[in-house]
């Protein structure tokens, strides 16, 4: 278990951590010395042979009182992507993590994606005879109204392999605003990454944590709100919400939790002047 919050299991399910593309690619405005920051940050995320910045990719899961709920379903296998590294992929540590936790698929009451790029939805489906179908027969899907018709319109391998069988099954349900899933879980829209995008807080008994989806990619982001991320929707709108974010973790005291921050991905924030400082857990 990673962590718990009030009567909240936090566990993490680690699908991999792939050197993925320099520093200055995926953040296209980094300081001169951005590369520095980020290894101070976290001593070896940079490929010393390629000079690619590591990313983890993992999903969460939440045991509550009322719910199991997956955030997050990372790449998938057998899923068509543009990144080498996750292209037509056959592994098996999602799943093994998610057994870890003591949980097979059919026990997922909700499946939540934060947002529905291809490192967040690739499980929500599996190949199974030539034919996608859903993971989590038993589960209700849970997808952001904004990304539903953003990426619907758009289409797409990803679209295509990891959403739609999920629609035509009857799985998926859209959802808008601060949405609430049983008493403790709550999504905060975090907009400008994606659409849709949505953050995901945990409350229970007087105790705080937030699962950032890519409202940030790296702790840097906590002092360099600015950095954008390459594939931001919107980068001006993602960095009002990337600030919006860590000014509500920093007065509420929240366990942060990154969906891509270096392992062990966990942390809390405070202010510092206009930006922000990571106090790693
Ligand atoms: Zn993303």
């Amino acid at each position: 278990m990673l962590t718990r919050i009030g009567d909240v299991e936090i566990w993490r399910i680690l699908e991999s951590v792939d050197p993925l593309y320099e520093p200055g690619f995926i953040f296209p405005n980094i300081d001169p010395d951005g590369a520095e920051l980020l290894e101070r940050a976290a001593p070896g995320c940079i490929c010393a042979k390629s000079g690619k910045l590591s990313l983890p990719i993992q999903g969460f899961l939440l045991r509550t009182p009322d719910h199991t709920i997956l955030v997050d379903s990372c790449v998938g296998n057998h899923k068509t992507t543009r990144v080498p590294a996750w292209n037509k992929r056959e592994t098996g540590r999602f799943m093994a993590s998610l057994a870890a936790a003591g949980v097979g698929p059919d026990d997922i009451d909700y499946v939540m994606c934060t947002h529905l790029h291809v490192d967040h939805v690739g499980w929500n489906t599996r190949l199974e005879n030539g034919v996608w179908v859903p993971t989590f027969r038993k589960a209700r899907y849970l997808l952001p109204e904004a990304d539903v018709e953003f990426f619907g319109a758009e289409g797409g391998p990803t679209y295509t392999e990891s959403v739609l069988p999920v629609n035509a099954a009857g799985l998926s349900e859209t959802v808008s605003g601060a949405h609430q899933i049983g008493e403790a879980v709550r999504l905060v829209p975090t907009p400008g990454h994606s659409p849709g995008h949505v953050a995901v807080e945990i409350i229970s008994r007087g105790d705080r944590a937030l699962i950032t989806g890519d409202a940030l990619h790296t702790t840097v982001q906590c002092a360099r709100p600015e950095w954008h991320f390459v594939y931001d929707a919107d980068p001006v709108q993602a960095v009002a919400s990337r600030r919006s974010l860590l000014e509500h973790t920093s007065e509420g005291g929240h366990l942060v939790i990154g969906s891509h921050f270096w392992l062990p991905s966990v942390g809390r924030t405070q202010v510092n002047g206009s930006a922000f400082d990571w106090v790693p857990h």
